[in-house]
């Protein structure tokens, strides 16, 4: 099952570059396609592959030159592997490819762009790649961070003062996570962890370019913990089928992201469990 995120929120107009509108920052631009970064070295290039669970569609960012790195290949469309392929020729070739996680829209195009860069390493959690990743590990200019939540083998890389963050924190909205044992604990630690990094910049896998990293982790853990309390305050009236905890902790969820909602849901009931918060014959989804 492939868990996403929470719909969009705005629609951006279809510039090909266009100033951040979100800031006054001469940092960045934000376009539909195109986010440069050019204090970093980097540029994101967003696949059109929109919906509800990928927002504008999946970043991948390429970071350097001489040659280039990339974070999340994204959705296999032509479109979007002649983008990256024109970016990184210019950039002087691909030595490496991380993935945030093994998530098919981040995660389809690796194949066929190592057919167009066969020297380019692979780089992940798990999975068949050339170089396992944990806590800590460099890959070329980027260092992994665990940030399970979304999916267990979730890594975010830091760059610099620079973060990207997959599926972990997106530029709008919230995540949702993947119930395994300890996923929502492990979250909310890794966002604190990535609170205490003190990063000026989060480049998310789907949404806008973050500029106040320590603002948006605040509202990431509130927005947790009001959950939390949400569904406590269900399970308190007495409520404990999944449709009923669902109306009262997700109402804002459509219909079409319930059952991510629900497994959401699922990590929640099973971080009270673990508290021995969680009271009998409560319906597990
Ligand atoms: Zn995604």
């Amino acid at each position: 099952m492939r868990l996403g995120h929470a719909p969009c929120l705005g629609q951006e107009s279809r510039a090909r570059i266009a100033q951040c509108s979100r800031c006054d920052d001469r940092l960045h631009s934000v376009g539909m396609d195109r986010i440069e970064l050019p204090e970093y070295d980097t540029v994101g290039i967003r696949a059109d592959n929109p919906s509800r669970l990928t927002l504008q569609g999946t970043n991948t960012w390429i970071v350097g030159r001489g040659p280039a790195w990339v974070v999340d290949p994204g959705p296999a469309l032509d479109s979007h592997l002649e983008a990256l392929t024109d970016e990184l020729e210019r950039r002087g070739g691909l030595a490496g490819i991380a993935l945030t996680h093994d998530h098919v829209d981040h995660a389809q195009a690796t194949a066929p762009l190592r057919q167009r860069f066969p020297a380019a390493t692979l780089a992940a959690a798990r999975g068949e790649v050339d170089v396992a990743l944990e806590e800590g590990s460099r890959f070329g200019p980027l260092t992994a961070m665990r940030t399970p939540g979304h999916s267990p083998d979730h890594l975010a890389y830091v760059h610099g003062r620079a973060g990207f963050t997959g599926d972990a924190v997106l530029g709008e909205g919230s995540v949702f996570i993947a119930p395994d044992p300890g996923a929502l604990a492990a979250y909310l630690d890794a966002l604190a962890s990535l609170r205490r990094r003190k990063l000026a910049i989060l480049c998310p896998g789907h949404g806008p370019v973050i500029d106040d990293p320590q603002a948006k982790l605040d509202q990431y853990v509130a927005h947790r913990l009001e959950r939390e309390q949400r569904l406590v305050s269900a399970l308190s009236a007495g409520h404990r089928t999944v449709a009923e905890m669902l109306d009262a902790a997700w109402s804002d969820a459509p219909a079409a992201l319930r059952p991510a909602a629900a497994a959401t849901l699922a990590a929640h009931l099973d971080k009270l469990a673990d508290e021995g918060r969680l009271p009998e014959g409560v319906e597990r989804p």
